[in-house]
C-alpha cells in the first residue's frame, strides 16, 4: 500500500495565489522522492500540506491510507507521529544539549513536566543515543546545539526525525544552508538512514544534480502543477 497520496489537491492562499493546482501522487515504501521546481513553484506549499502545518483548499491527502486533511485532535497526532520532518534552518532548541534535542522532539515530551524537567526514560536515551551514534554525532551528546556547525546542527535535526520512527521523512530544503562538503554528507546519510529502514521519503531541493543522484523518482513542479514525474534518467532524457 502507498504511504503517501494526493488525491487532486489544491491550496489557494488567501491573496488568491495557488500553491498547488490539482496535485496527484502517490509515494510507496522505500522511494526516494526529489520534488524540483523553480522558486515559487509550490515545494515547501507541498510538504507543509502534508503534515498540515496548513489546510488545503481541495482534494484529499493519505497517510499510510487515512485522510489526515479531515483527522483531529487524537488521531491527527497519531497520523502527524508517521510523518518525520527535516527543516533548512534546523529548527533546534539552541540552549539545550544535542541528546536533549532530538528527546526534545520525541512526540509526548515536547510539552511535558518531565521533558521541561530534562528527565527521559532510560529505553528514549539509549536510543536517542544510539541514533546519533549512526551519523556520528556521539562525541557530542552533552555539547549545545548552538555551539555546533551547521552540518553538525543538521545531522541532529536527522537525529531528531528519525527518533520518532516515521514512516515518512519529509525533508524541506534540508542542504540549502550548508557548504558543499558537508551538503553531500547530509544527504548521504539521509539517504542511508532511509534506505535502512524501507521508510519514504520526500526532499524538496532546488539543485537539480543533487535530486538525481539521490532520487529513484523526481517530481517537477511547477505554477503548483506537476510538470514532471520520473526517474532521474527520463528527466535528463526530455530536457
Ligand atoms: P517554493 O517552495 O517552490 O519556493 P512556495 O510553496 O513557497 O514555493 O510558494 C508557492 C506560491 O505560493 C508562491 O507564489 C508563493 O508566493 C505563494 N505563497 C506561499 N506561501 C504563501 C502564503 N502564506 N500566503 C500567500 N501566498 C503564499
Ligand atoms: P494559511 O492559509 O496557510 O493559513 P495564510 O494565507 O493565512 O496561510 O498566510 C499566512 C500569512 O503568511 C499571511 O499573512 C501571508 O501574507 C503571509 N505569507 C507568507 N508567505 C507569503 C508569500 N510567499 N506570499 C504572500 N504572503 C505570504
Amino acid at each position: 500500500a502507498s504511504l503517501l497520496t494526493f488525491q487532486d489537491v489544491s491550496k489557494v492562499y488567501r491573496n488568491g495565489v495557488h500553491g498547488l493546482n490539482h496535485v496527484t501522487f502517490s509515494v510507496w515504501p522505500g522511494e526516494f522522492v526529489a520534488v524540483i521546481g523553480p522558486s515559487g513553484a509550490g515545494k515547501s506549499t507541498l510538504l507543509r500540506s502534508i503534515n498540515r502545518l496548513h489546510n488545503v483548499t481541495g482534494g484529499h491527502i493519505l497517510i499510510v491510507g487515512e485522510d489526515i486533511s479531515r483527522a483531529r485532535g487524537r488521531h491527527l497526532r497519531m497520523l502527524r507521529r508517521q510523518i518525520g520532518m527535516i527543516f533548512q534552518n534546523y529548527n533546534l532548541v539552541y540552549r539545550l544539549s544535542v541528546l536533549q534535542n532530538v528527546l526534545h522532539g520525541r512526540l509526548g515530551y515536547m510539552s511535558s513536566v518531565q521533558g521541561m524537567l530534562g528527565r527521559y526514560c532510560e529505553e528514549d536515551k539509549r536510543k536517542a543515543i544510539g541514533i546519533l551514534r549512526e551519523i556520528d554525532m556521539g562525541d557530542f551528546l552533552n555539547t549545545r546545539a548552538a555551539d555546533l556547525s551547521g552540518g553538525q546542527k543538521q545531522r541532529v535535526g536527522i537525529a531528531r526525525a528519525f527518533m520518532q520512527e516515521p514512516q515518512i521523512l519529509l525533508c524541506d530544503e534540508p542542504i540549502a544552508s550548508l557548504d558543499p562538503s558537508s551538503a553531500k554528507i547530509i544527504m548521504d546519510m539521509i539517504f542511508a538512514m532511509a534506505s535502512r529502514r524501507r521508510i519514504a521519503c520526500v526532499v524538496n531541493l532546488h539543485q537539480i544534480d543533487v535530486a538525481a543522484a539521490y532520487a529513484s523518482r523526481i517530481i517537477g513542479l511547477r505554477k503548483g502543477k506537476i510538470v514532471f514525474d520520473g526517474t532521474p534518467g527520463e528527466l535528463t532524457d526530455g530536457v
